[in-house]
């Protein structure tokens, strides 16, 4: 959006109605959080604004602009100056912390999850799981801190040697914007638990979370310029990931930003993590209990109005059992509650803008015209509630009689728009379903578990399922195969991912030098 510089930006969020318990002062600050305190964005690039929608009333909720170099460089240089007495805390010091904040996100959970069902669009259940998700993030890596350590090696005439497990300083987060949230809690823990500082930048289109984290992050304890969040697009993206003060990206987003990111972090050779995109598929046998399997199916297609990255959109059904499968599907699948996403029955709630639902719609009318059968969905909801007209509301899709090579098979739609291939042997369906350039997750349901154990060791990604979809222990790692992405998050490897290892050798003897 180009404006005049002259035009006055309506910086100040409007502040919905079921938004009772966040006080009216959190609305009415600036967007960043630097060293404990909320600031205003000052990017002297005024293609650089952007609108805050509100996608289930499709209403601007507020217009701010990126941040800048000043606004990149300030933020940088407190979670910098933040570092060394944060890191020099010991792990279990900095253990208790965490757990403070967990309990205190426990506390403003609800406020959290209402300000993403806000600016997301998803439903209130969904949003809450979120932050549950979040305060795990936060108990588990609490409990891991003190945990942190080297190792110690006996050498020859009493030297030894020992290990530190070193944090690596300033770390950027860059986020995506169906897990507001979610990414900035799983980024986070881990690298503040490991002794790191970070600078967060969230998706513009859903900035708002992670304030409030940021907040309750420093109610709970966390010291200022551990935590910042600086708001911006992708140049605001860029400044962080190529300044020279950064030691870690860790990013969640498309394969063609990883990439970017990639190029910009090769430069200093930065650390990075990268969280990127799937074609993940579903491979449903004969074999397998009928009544979930559908409900998997829906699990791996249908919650965040499809807008997962791990979404098992191939859904893969052995050809005997293909039109009783769809048959279930179908009528679960028509049940579905669409509308307000507050609402605690909602099962549908708004994508995250227009041209996002539009794109979703444009793959569905293209899969048509490429032989698919739209057994359900794909079209545009006007509630009955006359205040969410303008929202966006897209029915969920199944798409019948796909094959390999339509454009909906192939690339990510990133909306609840599934696809339903039938084969008929486990060599040909393990062969279809890793013929993609993706590899994040994917799934089986049968009942043979000599097969289901087979299947997922010969499916190229890295994460799998067998009989379930979409569950995310905190304790085990996620990442993707391929162009899916590099490094993991959670679990134990995320600790590995934030810290280095440093070598240390002790001489207990004298010099034995030649010299
Ligand atoms: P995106 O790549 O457009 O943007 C992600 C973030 O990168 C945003 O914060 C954006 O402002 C920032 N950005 C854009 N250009 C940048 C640049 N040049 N340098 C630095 N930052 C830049 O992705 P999106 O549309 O927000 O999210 C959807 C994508 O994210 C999908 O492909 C989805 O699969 C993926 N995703 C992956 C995971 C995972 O864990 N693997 C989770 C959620 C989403």
């Amino acid at each position: 959006m180009h404006k005049s510089t002259t035009t006055v930006l309506n910086q100040i969020l409007l502040k919905p109605s079921f938004c009772r318990q966040i006080s009216t002062e959190f609305f009415n600050q600036p967007l960043n959080f630097v060293n404990g305190v909320r600031k205003t964005p000052t990017s002297q690039n005024s293609d650089e604004d952007f609108k805050v929608f509100n996608p289930a009333k499709g209403e601007v909720i507020c217009e701010t602009v990126s941040s800048g170099v000043k606004d990149v460089d300030s933020a940088v240089q407190a979670a910098k100056d933040a570092f060394p007495e944060w890191s020099r805390l010991s792990g279990f010091e900095r253990g208790k912390i965490l757990m403070s904040v967990a309990n205190r996100v426990k506390e403003r959970g609800e406020e959290l999850a209402e300000l993403e069902v806000y600016n997301n669009g998803k439903p209130i259940w969904e949003a809450r799981v979120d932050v549950q998700s979040v305060i795990d993030g936060l108990e588990y890596n609490s409990g891991l801190a003190p945990t942190i350590s080297g190792q110690q090696i006996q050498l020859s005439g009493g030297s030894f040697a020992y290990t530190r497990q070193e944090p690596l300083g300033v770390c950027v987060g860059i986020g995506a914007w169906n897990f507001p949230v979610q990414i900035a809690g799983w980024k986070s823990a881990p690298a503040l638990a490991c002794g790191n500082t970070m600078v967060y930048k969230p998706s513009q289109f859903t900035p708002l979370s992670a304030i409030l984290l940021a907040e309750i992050y420093k109610e709970g304890g966390i010291p200022d310029g551990v935590f910042n969040v600086l708001q911006g697009q992708a140049e605001t993206g860029s400044l962080l990931t190529s300044h020279p003060d950064v030691a870690k990206v860790s990013f969640t987003g498309s394969v063609p930003t990883g990439q970017k990111i990639m190029e910009s972090c090769a430069k200093d050779i930065k650390k990075i993590t990268l969280e990127l995109g799937g074609k993940s598929p579903l491979i449903i046998f004969a074999d397998c209990n009928l009544e979930n399997a559908v409900k998997g199916a829906m699990m791996a297609n249908f919650m965040t109005q499809g807008e997962v990255c791990s979404n098992g959109t191939r859904v893969f059904v052995e050809r005997s059992i293909k039109d009783k499968f769809v048959e279930k599907l179908l009528a679960k699948t028509k049940q579905m509650k669409i509308g307000n996403p507050m609402h605690e029955d909602t099962m549908v709630g708004a994508m995250i803008n227009k041209q996002h639902m539009e794109k979703v719609m444009r793959y569905i009318e293209g899969a048509k015209q490429q032989g698919a059968k739209i057994l359900c969905g794909g079209e545009r909801i006007i509630p009955t509630d006359t205040s969410l007209s303008n929202g966006y509301f897209l029915s969920p899709c199944i798409m019948d009689n796909c094959t390999d090579d339509m454009t909906v098979v192939k690339e990510e739609i990133f909306g609840a728009a599934m696809a339903v291939l039938t084969f008929d042997t486990e060599d040909e369906v393990v062969r279809r379903a890793n013929d993609t350039k993706f590899g994040l997750a994917g799934g089986v349901f049968t009942s043979d578990l000599t097969r289901g154990h087979r299947v997922v060791a010969n499916i190229q990604s890295g994460t799998c399922f067998i009989n379930n979809y979409n569950l995310y222990p905190i304790e085990m790692p996620f990442g993707g195969y391929k162009q899916s992405g590099l490094g993991r998050e959670l679990g134990r490897s995320a600790i590995d991912s934030y810290t280095q290892t440093k070598m240390v050798y002790v001489e207990m003897g004298d010099v034995d030098c030649p010299y």
